[in-house]
């Protein structure tokens, strides 16, 4: 007999420590300037975290824009709460995860290989969206998301044995031939670190009041062509993860997909708020006759690899052990 299909998950919670961001992306309803509300409090971290854990959540996920500090009023606004920069700040909120009993997952834009380095002993994971090699218009006041400097950023996180998360976004002005060359692009860096656990193949929403409100979006045949390919040009141990709040995920799972990457019993999506998560009932509607298994930020293979800091070991033991009862394992 064959092994069934498996198709897997996260439980997650979503924390967007800042929306304020120094790049200004042509598709972006998320990034706001220095204002009110602009910054999570502590408070409301801890109430999440707290409400998370009890909820069964596993991961943390810190997503926030990419270099707050060179947005004028945000270094006094992150002094203000005692804290030297929003890193600084997210290292702090990761170890308060740690201590509830949740693993983070940090995407934070672009860092440097001693930033990363720093996040890294409280993180079991960490991501970047590559998002296309090409130079598009949507990017052109992103100085973060210049294709080479994520690259660059990629490169480090394998030089450190960082659990990867990357991906795709599609419909924002590339072509497929563009899709092709940035799968290329993630291949080869898998292949000289071994670092990339996943790959998110997602579609761009367009949001009203954002230049690319009137864009195209990419059809359910294109993202299926998209994900065929990339099940083609990469190696078998890096996942094919798709969003089950943007897309028809019921009718992309036969075209190759691994993943369902990150859904929240609790926290929305901040990137896509207009889009709930599916409720894990649903994931069981959507992957059909395959079999929905929980698992962790970090992949199995790197915790049998001991790519995590010592410290993380207890509960990345405890976690592994429960969402494998979760999933009806031993
Ligand atoms: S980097 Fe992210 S948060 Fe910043 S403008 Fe671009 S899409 Fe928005």
């Amino acid at each position: 007999m064959p092994e069934p299909r498996v198709i897997t998950f996260s439980r997650n919670v979503f924390l967007p420590l800042t929306t304020v961001c120094h790049n200004r992306c042509g598709y972006c309803c998320f990034r706001t300037s220095v204002q009110p509300g602009c910054l999570m409090a502590q408070e409301e971290v801890e109430k999440t975290l707290l409400n998370g854990a009890a909820l069964g959540c596993t991961e943390a996920l810190f997503t926030f824009g990419e270099r707050p500090e060179e947005e004028p009023g945000f270094p006094e606004m992150i002094r203000a709460v005692g804290y030297a920069t929003i890193l600084d700040y997210c290292e702090a909120m990761c170890k308060k995860s740690i201590g509830y009993g949740i693993l983070p997952h940090t995407n934070a834009g672009v860092l440097t290989y001693e930033e990363m380095e720093h996040l890294r002993p409280f993180n079991a994971s960490m991501g970047l969206m590559l998002e296309t090699t090409a130079e598009i218009p949507s990017h052109a006041t992103s100085i973060g998301k210049s294709p080479d400097v994520r690259l660059a950023m990629m490169e480090d996180a394998g030089k450190l044995k960082i659990p990867f998360t990357t991906g795709l976004l599609l419909g924002i002005g590339e072509t497929m031939a563009d899709r092709e060359d940035s799968l290329f692009a993630i291949r080869d860096l898998h292949k000289r670190y071994g670092h990339i656990q996943e790959i998110i193949i997602q579609n761009f929403c367009p949001k009203p009041g954002t230049p690319l409100e009137r864009q195209p979006v990419p059809s359910t045949d294109e993202i299926c062509a998209t994900i065929r390919m990339a099940k083609d040009i990469l190696p078998d141990d890096i996942a094919i993860q798709i969003p089950p709040n943007l897309i028809d995920a019921a009718s992309l799972i036969p075209c190759g997909v691994d993943d369902l990457g990150g859904v929240s019993p609790l926290t929305i999506d901040y990137v896509n708020p207009e889009h709930p998560w599916p409720a894990f009932e649903e994931l069981k509607r959507i992957v059909g006759n395959a079999v929905l298994r929980e698992r962790l930020c970090i992949y199995p293979r790197y915790i049998e690899r001991g790519w995590y800091h010592s410290d993380l070991q207890p509960l990345i033991n405890r976690l592994s052990q429960t969402v494998q009862q979760r999933s009806g394992g031993p």
